[in-house]
C-alpha cells in the first residue's frame, strides 16, 4: 500500500470538499467532489463540475490529510462530482488509505454497475466501495422524497468485494 503520509501520490482535480455532511450518504460523512463528467444529464445539479478543469489540483496526500483530520468524527467518505470514476486511474492509493482508517466509502456515478464492470479502469475501484449509487440523473424520474438519490432510476447498491450484496432503500 502506498502510504500517502510519506508520498504525495497521484494528482486529483477536486471540485469541492465538505468536512461533514448528513445528506451525501448514510451517517456523518466527508465528501470529495471530483471534477469531470461525460454524462451531460439534462437538469444536472452540479453543472460546473462537468468540466475536467474545474476546481483545484491537489495531491492525493492533500485530500487524505483533510479526511484524516475528520476521521474521529465521521463514519465515512463519499465521492461525488462530476463523475468520480473519470479519475479512476488515480484513485486507488487514496481509497486504500481511507480504508486503512476503517471508514466506509460511498461513490456516486452516472454509469450503471454493469457499465463499470465492462471497463477495467473503472472496475478496479469496486472492491474498495461499500455503497455505489449508480445511474444518470433522469429528469423524468426526479424525486424529492427518496433519500440519497436524485431520480428514481438510480440505485443504492451495497457492495462486498466489488459484487452487489443488496439494493438499499432509505
Ligand atoms: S452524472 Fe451527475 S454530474 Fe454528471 S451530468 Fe449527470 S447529474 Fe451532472
Amino acid at each position: 500500500m502506498l502510504n500517502l503520509l510519506q508520498e504525495a501520490g497521484p494528482t486529483l482535480q477536486v471540485a469541492g470538499f465538505l468536512d461533514h455532511s448528513f445528506v451525501n450518504g448514510e451517517g456523518f460523512r466527508s465528501v470529495v467532489f471530483l471534477s469531470g463528467c461525460n454524462h451531460h444529464c439534462p437538469g444536472c445539479h452540479n453543472l460546473s463540475m462537468q468540466s475536467f478543469n474545474y476546481g483545484d489540483t491537489l495531491s492525493s496526500k492533500d485530500v487524505f490529510e483533510k479526511i484524516k483530520k475528520n476521521a474521529p468524527l465521521i463514519n465515512g467518505v463519499t465521492f461525488s462530482g462530476g463523475d468520480p470514476f473519470e479519475q479512476s486511474e488515480r484513485l486507488v492509493p487514496l481509497l486504500e488509505n481511507i480504508k486503512s482508517l476503517g471508514l466506509t466509502i460511498w461513490f456516486y456515478t452516472g454509469y450503471t454497475y454493469d457499465q463499470l464492470l465492462e471497463n477495467e479502469s473503472f472496475s478496479q475501484l469496486l472492491p474498495y466501495i461499500d455503497v455505489l449509487v449508480d445511474g444518470r440523473f433522469e429528469e423524468a424520474y426526479k424525486t424529492d422524497t427518496k433519500k440519497y438519490i436524485g431520480s428514481s432510476n438510480q440505485r443504492i447498491l451495497k457492495l462486498l468485494d466489488g459484487s452487489i450484496q443488496e439494493e438499499l432503500c432509505f
